[in-house]
């Protein structure tokens, strides 16, 4: 029997569900992937200009977000450096993953730190 990584729940068999490399309940499942706010004009824009669905996280979306789950927050030049990333990209990255309330920005010691939502 599985548990879900994100609310600790038992996880039915058969009914487990991956994201990200994570297994997760059908619930939190579909809190990861639910779709952004339609009030959002960026956010709707950006599902528009996407052949795929917006839930799908590009791979590099994906270590962003792997390397803030392990670090608990960092800087983008740090994540640049880390992740081997050109700046101009993380930017573009962090604005879509901020639409999708993925990561969030905080100033730290005057510093900005990207941290997940
Ligand atoms: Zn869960």
């Amino acid at each position: 029997m599985k548990s879900c990584e994100q609310c600790g729940k038992t996880i039915p068999e058969g009914e487990e569900r991956e994201k990200d490399g994570r297994i997760l309940c059908e619930d939190c499942y579909i809190d990861l992937i639910s779709s952004p706010r339609a009030c959002d004009p960026w956010a709707v824009y950006n599902a528009k200009g996407l052949s795929g669905s917006v839930e799908d996280l590009t791979p590099q979306q994906a270590d962003i977000l792997a390397y803030l789950e392990k670090t608990g927050g960092a800087t983008p030049e740090e994540i640049a450096e880390q992740l081997h990333i050109q700046p101009a990209d993380l930017d573009r990255e962090f604005a879509v993953l901020r639409h999708m309330e993925k990561v969030r920005g905080r100033l730290e010691n005057g510093k900005k730190i990207i941290c997940l939502w």
